[in-house]
């Protein structure tokens, strides 16, 4: 019997899912190789939305199985625990992988930087299920306090603080104040008792994006009647308060956390060399420092811009960018092609804020982008989203809808 060599993919987010398919198209006429996919959970999460999901539980997941069922793709559903990047080994909790080659894609996790109180009483925004536990919390609040009738225990409890002033932080916050005020409709709460406070520890919001659309970010958010308090980092939390660098203390009991992400231990802890932000250090190709059969993408990856020599962001779209690259590397790798060297496309930057209302730019043919600024940018983010999905449906031979 022919041993089959694998390819393993951790990880079925925007970079994993895509690599993962793509390999399975290009590896379509070579059945000694097997592709392997890896995932502790069962969908893929379209983690760009989550602020939506946790407002109003819109869907913003998608079954692997159903992804990837015309393609000849094993799916693992299990944590992984260890990387033998000596023997070639994924350990998961309950079995064992060997592979030829190895996509690392297992994304980030949130920080709570060790802030005294912040992971016990806070809320993340990382995860499906936190989105989840998001929602359910907050519809709760809704009803509780339209049936509380001392106004200011009411007040305490409508007051929002998000710990985070970046794209997630900004974009739960706007979010949120629409469905505050559908919330204050429904349950005849004052609108006035609700309150949101975006805490962000830089001079302004969005810090990674131009500062003229900060600004445009930031009068926005006012209108919205957010409250923004910047330079100002939360260095302790209590269940009903939350203390600011400055001194100050606003009391609440929902503390939204926005404000860091870390990439998993497992890289470092597999021996791979590790960067800035712990980020697994890659060559031009992507491939791990010194071992050419394993390659990291993503919000794992410490991929360097050759333009700029800074690290590319963790963003999707360069997840997604990333994991099409290494998937035609590997396959150059094993049939002898040329390898493609990673140049990060930047396709643009939209931030929205709330249902109808988004911020930002997209990129043009001829280096000239269109910025916007209303209604048309939440139509852009949307068409944005909607093409991921549009390639993720193409790549995987049209999944049937269930
Ligand atoms: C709220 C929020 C809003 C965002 N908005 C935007 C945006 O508008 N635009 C943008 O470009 N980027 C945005 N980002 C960032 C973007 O989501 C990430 O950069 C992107 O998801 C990274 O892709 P990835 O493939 O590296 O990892 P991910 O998409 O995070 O996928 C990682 C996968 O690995 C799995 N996994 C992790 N650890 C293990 C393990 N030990 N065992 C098994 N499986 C594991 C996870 O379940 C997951 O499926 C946002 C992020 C958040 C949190």
């Amino acid at each position: 019997m022919e041993i089959k060599k694998n390819i393993v993919v951790m990880g079925a987010g925007y970079g994993g899912i895509t690599a993962a398919l793509r390999l399975a198209r290009l590896f379509r006429q070579h059945p000694e190789y097997q592709i392997h996919l890896v995932d502790r959970n069962p969908y893929h999460t379209l983690k760009t939305q989550l602020h939506e999901a946790a407002v109003r539980k819109t869907a913003i997941s998608i079954p692997i199985d159903r992804i990837i069922q015309r393609q000849k793709i094993i799916f693992h559903l299990g944590e992984v625990t260890r990387i033998d990047s000596l023997e070639h080994i994924v350990h998961m909790e309950s079995k064992s992988l060997p592979f030829n080659y190895l996509i690392i894609a297992l994304g980030s996790q949130v920080n709570f930087y060790n802030i005294p109180g912040l992971q016990e009483n806070s809320f993340p925004l990382q995860t499906l299920r936190d989105a989840h536990l998001i929602f359910d919390y907050i519809s709760q609040l809704c009803k509780h306090a339209a049936s509380e009738p001392v106004e200011g225990r009411r007040r305490d409890m409508l007051r929002f603080v998000i710990g985070g002033g970046g794209l997630s932080g900004v974009e739960f916050a706007a979010e949120l104040a629409d469905h505050a005020t559908q919330c204050v409709r429904n349950t005849h709460v004052n609108p006035q008792d609700v309150e949101i406070i975006i805490v962000e520890s830089g001079s302004h919001i969005v810090p990674r994006m131009d500062e003229s659309f900060a600004t445009r970010i930031h009068k926005k958010l006012l209108e919205k009647g957010i409250k923004i308090i910047p330079k100002a980092k939360i260095i302790g939390r209590t269940p009903d308060t939350a203390t600011l660098s400055s001194g100050e203390v606003l009391k609440t009991q929902t503390l939204i956390w926005t404000g860091g992400i870390r990439i998993s231990e497992l890289a470092r802890e597999s021996g791979l060399k590790i960067g800035q932000s712990g980020r697994i250090v890659v060559d031009e190709f992507l491939r791990a420092d010194g071992l050419p059969f394993i390659y990291a993408i993503g919000d794992n990856a410490l991929a360097i811009n050759p333009i700029t020599g800074q690290p590319v962001p963790t963003a999707a779209q360069f997840a997604l960018q990333q994991g099409r690259l290494v998937a035609h590397n590997i396959y150059a790798d094993i049939f002898g092609g040329m390898r493609i060297p990673y140049h990060p496309k930047v396709l643009g930057e939209v931030v929205s804020l709330g249902r109808h209302l988004a911020v930002g730019w997209l990129a043009l043919p001829f280096l000239k982008k269109i910025t916007f600024v209303g209604f048309l940018g939440s139509l852009l983010k949307t068409a944005v989203q909607e093409k991921h999905l549009f390639l993720l449906r193409k790549e995987s031979g049209k999944w049937i809808a269930s």
